[in-house]
């Protein structure tokens, strides 16, 4: 294509034309992707139909009906794709926190494929763009530069997010059995849609005491529980930078949250992962319930995956003394702040004077723990193929 050419605003009817194509191979942008992704953000409506139809599907409730064995479907798709979204494209893709053969990563990019939130490469770009660029204006889905709607979903239905970088993903884009799942995002979740359709079909037929049939299975098995599925996961792009407790002061506003560590299996604990990215759990405690990482430990007892990465004794160190901090802080401000009011002063007096006597000591004994100026150095080091502790 001549340069004057492309460098033109492609018509209405050609923008059409792409949009539709990239239904089916994700990788069609005629105008260039580097172009697109220089673009403003801008909807792509036409991009988006899919995504629409998605959650208008959810509506069928109303006509297909209800039955208890659609429910647990539902939930049980919900969580098993759940973990496929946490434990293979975030903790795998994204973070290579373990290891697996080339089959088994090609099985595992299959599982993640079900869950309708496009190839493994796609998303582990822009999730490590998200760790490069934490809630500074470079990040795509930060609620504090962009707002919580754009942060949640508007960011996905942005033309300049769609197509995929494999620049910054050269570790994955390597094997062309990815890219091609990648390519054509499409292909696994229609398979799955229909695989639904026609295992309720066989129980209509097989077991009819089960009270379903192919179209409530499509509903609630693909529409409702995939559509879950997106807002879940999207909660961590949009509720993990707002709502929560801070352990690490890390550069970005991550935080960890039990309610999110609970819809989305392990991932509420943001601010753990973002202070260090590259250990396979996101609870660093035994009571930071990670329900991920449980079925990732189990996984490796087959054989499947191996190599599961720790937190470093250091990193748990400095969580000790960020929490030591914190309880020395919160005693404070019940001991100083409202010294008159002060239940702990009222039930416990002794206590009282332990807490204030040893928030007074550690506060000349405990050392300030500078920024870890080397908060992204995880990614950058899968990004660049360097080694992790190899600084840029
Ligand atoms: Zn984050
Ligand atoms: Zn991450």
């Amino acid at each position: 294509m001549p340069e004057s050419a492309s460098l033109r605003t492609p018509s209405f009817s050609r923008r059409l034309t792409s949009a539709i194509a990239q239904w089916v191979d994700s990788d069609y942008v005629p105008e260039g992707a580097d172009k697109m992704r220089n673009e403003p953000d801008k909807v792509d409506w036409i991009r988006c139909i899919p995504f629409i139809i998605l959650h208008a599907g959810c509506f069928g409730v109303i006509w297909v009906g209800f039955s208890a064995f659609a429910a647990w479907s539902t939930l049980f798709l919900y969580v098993v794709r759940m973990f496929a979204v946490t434990g293979i494209y975030h903790r795998y893709f994204s973070h290579k926190t373990y290891s697996t053969s080339r089959g088994g990563q090609f099985f595992l990019a299959l599982w993640g494929a079900t869950t309708v939130q496009r190839g493994g490469l796609w998303w582990a770009y822009h999730h490590r763009h998200h760790h490069q660029h934490s809630d500074d204006p470079e990040d795509v889905h930060s609620p504090h530069v962009h707002g919580f709607l754009w942060s949640h979903i508007g960011w996905i239905t942005s033309r300049r997010n769609f197509p995929t970088d494999y620049s910054t993903i050269k570790d994955l884009a390597k094997f062309p059995e990815l890219v091609w799942l990648n390519r054509f995002d499409t292909v696994v979740p229609v398979l799955f849609a229909a695989a639904m359709y026609g295992f309720g079909a066989l129980l209509e037929t097989y077991a009819p005491g089960l009270g379903t049939n192919g179209a409530q299975m499509l509903v609630w098995g693909f529409f409702v529980s995939t559509t879950a599925l997106f807002h879940g996961t999207a909660c961590i792009n949009s509720m993990a930078h707002l709502m929560g407790r801070r352990r690490f002061k890390t550069s970005d506003d991550s935080r960890n949250s039990f309610i999110l560590a609970i819809i989305c299996l392990g991932e509420g604990w943001h601010n753990n992962h973002h202070r260090y990215q590259s250990s396979t759990r996101n609870g660093f405690y035994w009571w930071e319930v990670d329900i991920t990482y449980y079925g990732l430990k189990a996984l490796s007892w087959t054989g499947l995956i191996w190599g599961l990465k720790p937190v470093p004794k250091s990193v748990m160190e400095e969580a000790a003394r960020a929490d030591h901090a914190a309880s020395i802080a919160a005693a404070q401000l019940a001991a100083h702040t409202h010294p008159d009011v002060s239940s702990l002063k009222k039930v416990v007096p002794a206590a009282a004077a332990i807490a204030v006597a040893t928030a007074t000591a550690s506060q000349i004994t405990v050392p300030k723990k500078a920024e870890d100026p080397a908060m992204h150095r995880d990614v950058s080091a899968q990004t660049h193929g360097m080694k992790p502790d190899q600084k840029a």
